[in-house]
Order: structure tokens, then sequence, then C-alpha cells
């Protein structure tokens, strides 16, 4: 079991996000959280074997988006005629259909950023956990949270089920395996980034780095 550890030498404060009360910053257990005396609200948690499940989610959810993009997302049969369509294929009928702006985006919040949010998750947690911080472990958590709210996999999925409401009137329409995966995807990208808590995972770095 990995305790948090207490940056040396290290003295600073956390502010509830709440009713903005500062608290004097220390680490908590595992399995224990921290909050606020004056409000209750959560300020920070230890979660049970957090570099562990953040990697190990970030992983699953890089194999799922690999099956997402090997396998067909949905199936169309329409006057007799059956459509297989992969996700590539999707982004890239935006693009030549006149939405290259859309095409575009789709590329890039729903494939590239996934994948570097999950692969900086690794890269940061797994050296993390034999006490090691990866070469450039800053930069790239930096980056991994920046890059967080610009993750839009479940608004993505959202969008596709939504217009398969309509789609259902003139075509056949069945979810394919890479429609599951893909779902699969949003949950254990989910499941990573709450795997560890922000406080720790910097806290981590530093010790690691020292
Ligand atoms: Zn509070």
């Amino acid at each position: 079991m990995l305790s948090w550890p207490k940056p040396p030498g290290v003295s600073r404060q956390a502010a509830c996000h709440f009713c903005d009360t500062l608290h004097e910053f220390s680490p908590v257990d595992e399995g224990m959280a921290a909050r606020c005396v004056r409000c209750g609200g959560l300020l920070y948690q230890n979660r049970p074997a957090s570099l562990a499940r953040a990697s190990a989610f970030s992983l699953a959810a890089l194999l799922l988006m690999a099956l997402a993009h090997v396998f067909p997302f949905l199936t169309m049969d329409a006057a007799g005629m059956r459509r297989e369509l992969t996700l590539t294929g999707a982004a890239s009928a935006l693009m030549d259909e006149g939405a290259p702006v859309l095409g575009a985006a789709v590329v890039l919040f729903t494939m590239i950023t996934p994948v570097m949010l999950a692969g900086g998750m690794i890269y940061v947690c797994l050296p993390l956990m034999f006490g090691r911080a990866a070469p450039g472990a800053r930069v790239t958590t930096r980056w991994m949270y920046l890059s967080e709210p610009w993750n839009m996999v479940e608004v993505f999925l959202l969008g596709v089920l939504v217009s398969l409401l309509k789609l259902a009137k003139v075509a056949d329409v069945h979810f394919s395996i890479g429609f599951w995966a893909f779902a699969g995807v949003m949950l254990c990208m989910a499941g990573a980034v709450a795997g560890i808590d922000r406080e720790e995972l910097w806290d981590r770095l530093e010790v690691a780095d020292s």
C-alpha cells in the first residue's frame, strides 16, 4: 500500500471550492478524504490504489479505443443495402461533405485528446508506482490536465444517440462492436481521471523528483 507522501519542506494551503475557507494542507490516509471544517465540502481525497487504478483504467481505455477503430461503429440497412460505418469513416465523411471543421473537431476531441490523456496518465502514473518520475512527467501532467476538458467522448456518444433516433425512421440501424468499445472508452476515461486526485499526483511527483 502506497501512502500519500508529504513533500519535504513544502507548506501550502487548500481552499474550499464551495466557501473559500483556507486549510493547512496535510496528506490523508488511503481511502480517506479531507473535508472543509466550515461547510463539510470535499477538499481532496486519497483514493485506494490510486496510481494502479489510474494506470489500469487508462490502459483499458487505450485498448478499447483500438477496438473502436478496428471494428465498425454502426451498421445501417436501408433499401436492401447494408452500410458499415467506422469512426474514422464518419469523420472523413463529415470533412468530404462540407463540414471540415466539424470533422476535424471529431478527430481532435474524440480520438486524439482521449489518447493523449490516457497515454499521459500511464506515462506519469506507472513509474510513480515504483517511486520514480518519468522524464518530463511534470510537463506531461500539466498538458494532461489542460487537455482534460477537451476530452469529449461522452458528448460525441450522446450526439450519435440523438441523431440515431432520427435515422432509425429511415433505416434499420444497429450498434456494432466499435460503438460498445467506444462506450467503454468513455467509462474508462472517467475512471482514469477520477482514479487519482490532482493534489496527490502533484505531491507524488514532487517527492519522486526530490
Ligand atoms: Zn467550505
